[in-house]
């Protein structure tokens, strides 16, 4: 295994697409939280989003403070209302404390520089987050 104690996950499902091999940069701390929730939720965890080059995030729409730039951030499938109870409620309970719900995903962070305790979600029918932040040019 790639990290210590992280069984069921390896680098490649957090790459960011247009870097092969990016996925080394998520954050040790970030995986073990994922590997609890995994352990916890009792099914396979599909990530839909991991670790983000600045390229990447601009192409998805990412917010520019984004936690997935930093290897501290998964979008992990949610479809279904079942499915997206036991992981958000297994979140929480692990200590996730900044969660995005999707349509067909459950955005997870540990970022400690962003808010705490923040649940948002997503507009219907996207399966990215809009960008929120206003660009101001001079004429
Ligand atoms: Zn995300």
């Amino acid at each position: 295994m790639f990290w210590d104690g992280v069984i069921n996950f390896e680098p490649k499902e957090f790459d960011s697409p247009d870097v092969p091999g990016s996925g080394v940069n998520m954050k040790i701390g970030f995986m073990h939280m994922l590997q609890s929730l995994r352990v916890n939720c009792g099914f396979k965890l599909l990530v839909d989003s991991g670790f983000r080059t600045p390229a990447h995030n601009t192409a998805v729409g990412g917010e520019v403070n984004s936690a997935h730039l930093t290897g501290e951030a998964a979008d992990i499938r949610a479809i279904g209302p079942r499915t997206r109870f036991v992981i958000i409620s297994n979140a929480i309970r692990l200590g996730f404390r900044r969660i995005g719900i999707g349509d067909t995903f459950v955005h997870l962070d540990m970022s400690l520089t962003l808010d705490q305790d923040v649940m948002w979600t997503y507009p219907t029918g996207t399966t990215k987050k809009i960008p929120t932040v206003t660009v101001t040019t001079t004429i």
